[in-house]
């Protein structure tokens, strides 16, 4: 696994988006702190373009190493069958965020039914729901694992283990689902550029990414659950991300914050090994700090909490 080096100061750095060397420092240091894998990386921020993200790059070969088989979205389970309490809870702790943003994805109109393309669709949920209301789905993934594991729970959708650069097809979607992704993803402009390609006219774009300009990111700072290093390559702020699909020729609906209430917990556990001097385990401490902060945390949804944004956006009719 390649180490971070002296790349910055050999001025050999350059922008994944706007390609300027023009590159400062945001985080030295940054360690895999989900889970433990050696190495150590930079965080770099382009003066130019603003754009923050992960140096050194590693490739898609070396990064797929960096994925587990126990990654959280690739095994995403329905809440169907879960006891009546729980799903109460369920319902309490997003109480706050429906009140004031309405539901979490909906896929009824003004969505409407048509073809939908999941990218990165880990475990099939997404997809399974949406064949529920009546839609035509198509999902890619790069792991093995989740591509496995969709095809098990949604045999209607049609799902290959491919990178959205890779993807070819002929067909035109009415909605690209793009959750968590992008982030993970080497060229930012080029595959929002692929999604306004393979969308027909009309066609909508959701894209969630984590906001470096969040308090959430500003109060943890590197140990901060949505940097998630080296998985995460790059880094948006709310206006970069905006400006990098309106340049592609997409129209803004929408913007407001993606349901994470267990950030704040991940984070916080994240944060623990430095202040209490041991390493405290992540799967099992998860629990605890996630029942124990979940209600205050989901408060701060009314508060304006943005660390993850989620963004609606359309191709025009004609352009
Ligand atoms: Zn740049």
């Amino acid at each position: 696994m390649k180490q971070a080096n002296s790349s910055l100061e050999t001025g050999k750095v350059q922008c994944p988006v706007c390609k300027s060397n023009e590159i400062g420092t945001y985080f030295q240091n940054c360690t895999d702190l989900l889970y433990q894998h050696p190495g150590k990386w930079r965080l770099c921020e382009c003066k130019k373009c603003n754009i923050v993200f992960t140096d050194p790059v590693l490739s898609e070969e070396e990064l797929l190493s960096y994925y587990p088989e126990n990654y959280s979205a690739y095994n995403k389970k329905r809440s169907d069958n879960y006891p009546v309490l729980i799903k109460l809870l369920r319902k309490a702790v997003r109480f706050p965020y429906t009140i004031r943003f309405g539901d979490l994805l909906s896929l009824e109109p003004p969505f409407g039914k048509g073809r939908l393309l999941d990218i990165g669709c880990g475990s099939g949920l997404i997809m399974k729901q949406a064949i529920e209301q009546g839609w035509k789905c198509w999902g890619i993934d790069v792991s093995p694992f989740a591509v496995a594991k969709a095809k098990k729970n949604v045999p209607e959708a049609t799902i290959s283990q491919d990178t959205l650069e890779g993807f070819a097809t002929e067909t035109r979607f009415d909605l690209i689902y793009f959750s968590h992704v992008l982030e993970h993803l080497h060229n930012p402009k080029e595959n929002i550029s692929k999604c306004f390609n393979l969308l027909a006219p009309g066609g909508k774009l959701v894209v969630t990414v984590p906001n470096i300009t969040s308090f959430e990111a500003k109060i943890f700072g590197k140990r901060w659950i949505g940097f998630d290093v080296p998985r995460h390559l790059i880094h948006f702020r709310e206006d970069v991300i905006m400006q990098l699909l309106q340049e592609s020729g997409f129209c803004k609906l929408k913007l407001r914050p993606a349901f994470f209430a267990s950030s704040i917990s991940e984070s916080l556990i994240l944060l623990l090994p430095e202040i209490l001097r041991y390493k405290v385990l992540y799967s099992q401490a998860a629990r605890y700090f996630y029942g124990l902060i979940i209600f205050p945390a989901s408060v701060t949804y009314l508060m304006g909490n943005k660390s993850i944004i989620e963004i609606t956006v359309q191709k025009p009719y004609v352009h």
